[in-house]
Order: structure tokens, then sequence, then C-alpha cells
């Protein structure tokens, strides 16, 4: 996507006289990183666009006129400027000398050997530290285009991964994904590969409701009315008899759920020491054994 930008004052109200029209194959305001760059080049500081800067400074306010494609923008720009020295303009617009275009290798060489092993100014690293381009960032980028022009390496994307792993999202983030994702059926339907699903089966094994999703959840079934039959199989998984892990009590399974597996009172010992003792003489408790007061019989 390309854009036209228009860079002016506060004060200007014709896009036609007044002002810097431009042409740009990415965006305005990188293009306008690259005019504040060109404007400290001596060949161009007369350039009426880089007086300007250096008069209004802060004053100079870059828009984005409209966004489209290439041949649009530039149809669009040579309207804007059909005569030379119009505005902040020495050129007519529509022209994009480089659109399409590659460098040479040898210009590539040329541009390489001019930047290579150059010293950059404290407060030009502070600046470039202060948007992330570390040193080791920068030669990780450069190490990575040589190999492949744009996909990451596997090292690389673990890395990015990481970095987003645990990212808080600001609640306005999190209710525009919400809002977007309400109703969507992007992944109805999509066929699972069998070692997704079993990675997703993995992930999902042992997980628990927390205390409060289960409040909600028994809160959303208040009043649902169940099929006889559904019932019928209710009762009788209730009744189905049920060993409990920890102890090797059985019993039925209403009941067995509610006093033993993940309630029982020997579930975290190692080992249930009713079964210890069967098996050999000389078990002692072991000393982190609940005291028979702390037991409660009743829950
Ligand atoms: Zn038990």
């Amino acid at each position: 996507m390309a854009c036209v930008y228009w860079i002016h004052l506060a004060e200007h109200t014709n896009i036609i006289t007044q002002g810097y029209i431009g042409f740009s194959s990415t965006t305005a305001k990188e293009r306008w990183q690259h005019h504040k760059y060109d404007s400290k080049k001596s060949r161009k500081r007369s350039y009426p666009l880089y007086r300007a800067l250096r008069k209004h400074g802060e004053k100079i306010i870059v828009s984005t006129l409209l966004v489209g494609s290439s041949e649009y923008c530039l149809e669009i720009e040579a309207q804007l400027r059909d005569k030379p020295n119009t505005g902040w303009n020495l050129a007519v617009g529509g022209g994009a000398t480089m659109l399409g275009c590659t460098h040479s290798a040898d210009t590539r060489n040329k541009i390489s050997r001019r930047i290579t092993g150059r010293k950059l100014s404290e407060s030009h690293k502070a600046k470039m530290r202060a948007i992330g381009r570390t040193p080791e960032w920068l030669a990780s980028l450069a190490k990575a285009r040589q190999r492949s022009p744009s996909v990451p390496s596997a090292e690389t994307r673990r890395k990015m991964a990481a970095s987003q792993r645990g990212r808080k999202l600001a609640a306005e983030t999190k209710e525009k994904i919400r809002q977007k994702a309400l109703g969507h059926k992007r992944n109805v339907g999509r066929p699972v590969s069998e070692r997704a699903r079993e990675l997703i089966r993995q992930k999902a094994t042992g997980r628990r409701h927390t205390e409060a999703t289960k409040l909600k959840l028994s809160r959303d079934r208040i009043g649902i009315s169940v099929s006889p039959e559904t019932l019928q199989k209710m009762r009788q998984a209730k009744r189905a008899p049920l060993t409990c892990p920890h102890c090797q009590k059985t019993g039925k399974a209403g009941g067995m759920k509610r006093h033993h597996m993940d309630h029982c009172k020997f579930k975290d010992q190692a080992q249930c020491p009713v079964s210890q003792k069967l098996s050999t003489d000389s078990w002692k408790p072991p000393p982190t054994l609940p005291a028979a007061t702390e037991v409660s019989p009743r829950k």
C-alpha cells in the first residue's frame, strides 16, 4: 500500500498551493523520517521543504491524504502538484523514480561499505536502544536477512513466542479482541491433525475450573430440565463402584467422590498408610500423617 501525504502548517488551508505533497510506497510516517534525515544533507539543505522544516520545527504537521495502490497515489500526487515550485515542492508530482526498482549489486556494495563500521553518537545509540534496536538485535536481524529474506529461523520464532508469552493486554485491547471473536466462524469445521489433537489433549489433561468458574457454571445450569433417561444415567453413575487411588478404598461413586479421590485425607501422602501397614510389619506412621483430631469425618 502506498500513500499520498501532506506536510504543512496548521494555518495552511489549500493543499493545491501550500505545503509539501509527497508520495510514499510505505507510510507517511516512514517517509517523514527520511525527510528529517535528508534535511541535514548539505546537497539538500536549501530545498524549500527542508528550509520550512528548520524554520517551523515542531509546528510542522504530516497528514496522510489517501492510501491506495502506487499507480493511484502517483496519479493524485501529479494532480496536486502539476506545476514545479508549488508550495514547498520543487518538482511536479507523479514521478517515483525508484518505484519497483532495486539497487544494483554495485550500489548495494557502496551503501554497505559506507555504513559498515560507522560510529554512532551516544545520543543516536540511546535513541536506538529506546526503540529496542540494540546492537545484538541488529546483528541477529542482519543474520536472519542473509539466511532468508522473510521467514524467521526456528530459533528466532521461539524467541518471538517467548517474548509474547505471559504478555498482559490492556483491558481495552482484550475487549476489542473479544468483540471481534464473538460469533466467529473462522475455525468451525477446521480439520485438526492427530498430532495437534494429542497436544491439545495433553494440555487439557488435569485442567481444573476455578471455584469462581464452577459457581458460574452451576448458576447457568439452574432450572435446566433433564430428560428421564439422562436422570437415570446420572443416578447409575452415582452408584457405580469407584476405587480411591490414594487409599484403595472402594465404594459408590457419589460418596467416593465426596470423601475420597481428590478429597481423600491420604491424598498428599506418598502411599496409602493402610496398605503399607498390611504389607510390612515394620511400618511406622509417616511424620506428616494428620492427627486423628484433624481428620474431619463429614464434609
Ligand atoms: Zn481415599
